[in-house]
Formats: structure tokens, C-alpha cells, sequence
């Protein structure tokens, strides 16, 4: 690891958000789903932006894997409004639609880009601190991480009440994202120290509390937790970058419109086998890694094959209990189609930004083998 940037500033807890008031903002425009428009969450923002001044458009067409047609219209509406100021508002997919609009609008008027402040309404994204916007191509069945630095969010607003309306089912996809986040980004060939301590902190508190916020939306102990844990895990992987885990949810997740978070868990306990040569002989540098944050849960098993092999039951056991299903066939996919299907996600998954600080080189026909787990 040779550097370590945190450019977002980030305010957490109950009521935060008062602190908008103080970015001396003049035109905001909130980027957010109908969900968000419907909640009445996002006129609550403008109405207290109205208190200080400020005028407020709302965009809310943004939808689950915002597609380049949404980034579109954001940035025709935006143009219209010349705001100074982008609030997004909503999960992963809200604020990525918000970078993406934010990154192109300032890049084709050649101006700065305007202040952007991002309110994660799900624990799953981490998206509030990263450069990384998830756009999908739906012609082309394709979900693309873009990366820029120059779209990490300026401000992060984390306020655990936003996410008590979060269903279970949401809840426990997106608590398995942060899980996957922390540990792609813990074993990353750019993990480092300041990434490893993010990362370990955002285990321990999925370990802890994920199961409590799904039994239980209104624990809000358990939601606060989860929230600041889905933060430490976007600063963990913007400093690391991810995986193949990533980069087959992303393919996945494209062909088959499988929630992102959902995709990971599916392929996580497949790829931690993978990555970490569980039926090889021989012992990878990822096994050490996985062995280590397994020790560190409390989970030991003599050797570091038995270790991980323990680790990776306790997280089946754990997506049993959250309700997460373990193949895709469960959610209605047909093998025979999944089948047809391998080799050109697999071709994809192989050409994805994350696949590059994966800890072992796959070939195409290892993420293939992965996919038929
Ligand atoms: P999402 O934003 O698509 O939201 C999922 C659903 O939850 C939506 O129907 C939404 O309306 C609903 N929802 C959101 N907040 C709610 C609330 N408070 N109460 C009730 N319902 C609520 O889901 P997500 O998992 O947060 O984001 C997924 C997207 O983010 C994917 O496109 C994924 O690829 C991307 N992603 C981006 C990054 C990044 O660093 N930029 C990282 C991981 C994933």
C-alpha cells in the first residue's frame, strides 16, 4: 500500500443531517429514488435547506443499478437547475446515480464539479466514501464500476434512523455487501495497515450486530452499528480496491437482476475456497490472510485450511439465519439457463476493474468452476 487518501468529511448520528445547514449551500439538487421522493424524506432535506435559503429540485427517477439512460437525465435535469450543490440520498444505487451525473455534468460544461454530499439510507454500500459508480448497460447486460477519484463524495451523512425502514430482506443483502467489502478488501494485493484496521472493524460489527438489525429493524443499536461498519468498509476497499467476488456479482447481478448484495453472499464462501486453495495442496498467502480475520472471530481450527473451511460455515450459518438463499437456483433462476450463461459472465466478471487486486490470477476457466458451485 502506498498511499491512503479519506477525502470525504463524515458526520454521523441521530439528527446529522442539521448539519447541512452549515455548507452554506444555495441550490441543492437531491438525487434519490421514488421510494425516498414517496417517504417524504427528500422534501424533509429541501425543507430544511428552504429554512436557511436555499432553493431545492428533486430528481427521484433514479432505479436499482442505475442505468447511463438515469445518469442521462440526471445531468439534462441538472442543467437545467445549475445547482451548486448535489445531495444524493437513497442506497448504492442513489448516490452512484449522483457521482456519475455529478462527474459527467462537470466534465462536459469543463467546470468544477459541484459539491457533492451523499446520505446512505442502506448499510451496504459504503458507496458515501469510495470513487467507484456502478453504472449498468442494460443492452449490453453489464454493470460497470467506473473509478475516479474525482468522485469520492465530499460529505457523508450517517444517520442510523434512515435505515430503520430498511426491510429484513434488504437489510441482510446489503449487510452481506459490507461483510464482502471488508474481506475482499482485507485480502486485496493493495491492502495495507490503514485498510486492514477499517476492514477489521467493519467484520467485527457485521459479525456482531448484522443478524440483530435483520430480527429486528428497530434496534437501533444494532442499525447504528451497521451503518458506521458499511462506512469503515467503503473506506477499507477505497483504499484497497476489491475482488473476483465483485467482479462475478457484477456479472451476475447484470444478467439476472439478483440484488448486488445478494450476488456477493451467493459467491462468497466459493471464492474465500478459491482465493485461498482450499483444495490444493499448499498454502496461499490468502489463506494466511483469511485464517487471520478468522482468529480474530474467534474461529480456530488447528491448521489454517481447518480455520477457513470453519470460517466459511459460519458465514453459510449466518446468511441461513438472515434468510439469504446459498444458490441462485433458489431464486427462480433455471440451471440450464445459468448454464448458457457461464462463459460470457465469466468473460466479463475476467475484464472487471476489481479483478486486478484479487489475490490469486484466475483464469477464465477458474471463475467458470466458480460460478458452477
Ligand atoms: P439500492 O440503492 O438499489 O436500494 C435497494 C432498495 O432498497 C431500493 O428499492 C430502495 O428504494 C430501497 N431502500 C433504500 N433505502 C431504503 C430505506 N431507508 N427504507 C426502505 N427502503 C429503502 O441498494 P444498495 O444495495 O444500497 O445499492 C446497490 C447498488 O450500489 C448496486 O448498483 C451496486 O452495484 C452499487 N454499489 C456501489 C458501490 C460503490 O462503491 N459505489 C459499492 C457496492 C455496490
Amino acid at each position: 500500500m502506498e498511499e491512503f487518501i479519506m477525502n470525504t468529511k463524515i458526520y454521523m448520528g441521530k439528527a446529522c443531517l442539521s448539519r447541512l445547514s452549515g455548507l452554506e449551500i444555495k441550490k441543492a439538487y437531491i438525487i434519490c429514488d421514488p421510494f425516498m421522493e414517496k417517504s417524504g424524506k427528500a422534501a424533509e432535506i429541501a425543507g430544511l435547506l428552504k429554512e436557511t435559503g436555499a432553493d431545492s429540485r428533486i430528481f427521484s427517477k433514479v432505479v436499482p443499478d442505475p442505468t447511463i439512460q438515469v445518469v442521462t437525465q440526471g445531468i439534462e435535469e441538472m442543467g437545467a437547475f445549475e445547482p451548486d450543490t448535489v445531495i444524493a440520498l437513497g442506497g448504492g444505487s442513489a448516490i452512484d446515480t449522483a457521482k456519475a451525473v455529478c462527474h459527467l455534468y462537470a466534465a462536459m460544461k469543463q467546470e468544477k464539479r459541484p459539491y457533492l454530499a451523499a446520505v446512505p439510507t442502506t448499510s451496504g454500500t459504503g458507496s458515501e466514501v469510495t470513487s467507484f459508480a456502478v453504472i449498468s448497460d442494460p443492452q449490453a447486460q453489464a454493470k460497470y464500476p467506473l473509478r475516479d477519484p474525482a468522485m469520492v463524495p465530499n460529505a457523508a451523512f450517517l444517520d442510523p434512523e434512515l435505515t430503520a425502514t430498511v426491510p429484513p430482506q434488504i437489510t441482510a443483502d446489503t449487510g452481506m455487501d459490507v461483510l464482502t467489502h471488508a474481506l475482499e478488501a482485507y485480502v486485496s494485493t493493495r491492502s495495507g495497515d490503514f485498510t486492514d484496521a477499517c476492514a477489521e472493524k467493519a467484520v467485527r460489527m457485521v459479525w456482531k450486530y448484522l443478524e440483530q438489525a435483520v430480527a429486528d429493524g428497530g434496534n437501533m443499536e444494532a442499525r447504528e452499528h451497521m451503518h458506521n461498519a458499511s462506512c469503515l468498509a467503503g473506506v477499507a476497499f477505497n483504499g484497497a480496491s476489491l475482488g473476483i467476488c465483485h467482479s462475478l456479482a457484477h456479472a451476475l447481478g447484470a444478467r439476472f437482476h439478483i440484488p448486488h448484495g445478494r450476488s456477493n453472499a451467493i459467491l462468497l464462501p466459493h471464492v474465500i475456497a478459491y482465493n485461498a486453495g482450499l483444495e490444493e495442496a499448499g498454502e496461499t498467502e490468502a489463506l494466511l490472510r483469511y485464517a487471520q480475520i478468522a482468529n480474530m472471530l474467534g474461529i480456530s481450527a488447528g491448521t489454517e485450511k481447518a480455520t477457513v473451511h470453519c470460517l466459511i460455515r459460519q458465514i453459510r450459518n449466518l446468511m441461513k439465519r438472515i434468510g439469504i438463499p446459498e444458490q441462485v437456483t433458489e431464486l427462480g433462476v433455471e440451471r440450464e439457463e445459468f448454464g448458457q450463461w457461464v462463459e460470457d459472465m465469466a468473460g466479463k466478471a475476467l475484464q472487471d476493474n476489481c479483478t486486478a487486486t484479487n489475490p490469486r490470477k484466475p483464469e477464465l476457466k477458474e471463475l467458470e468452476d466458480i460460478y458452477g458451485r
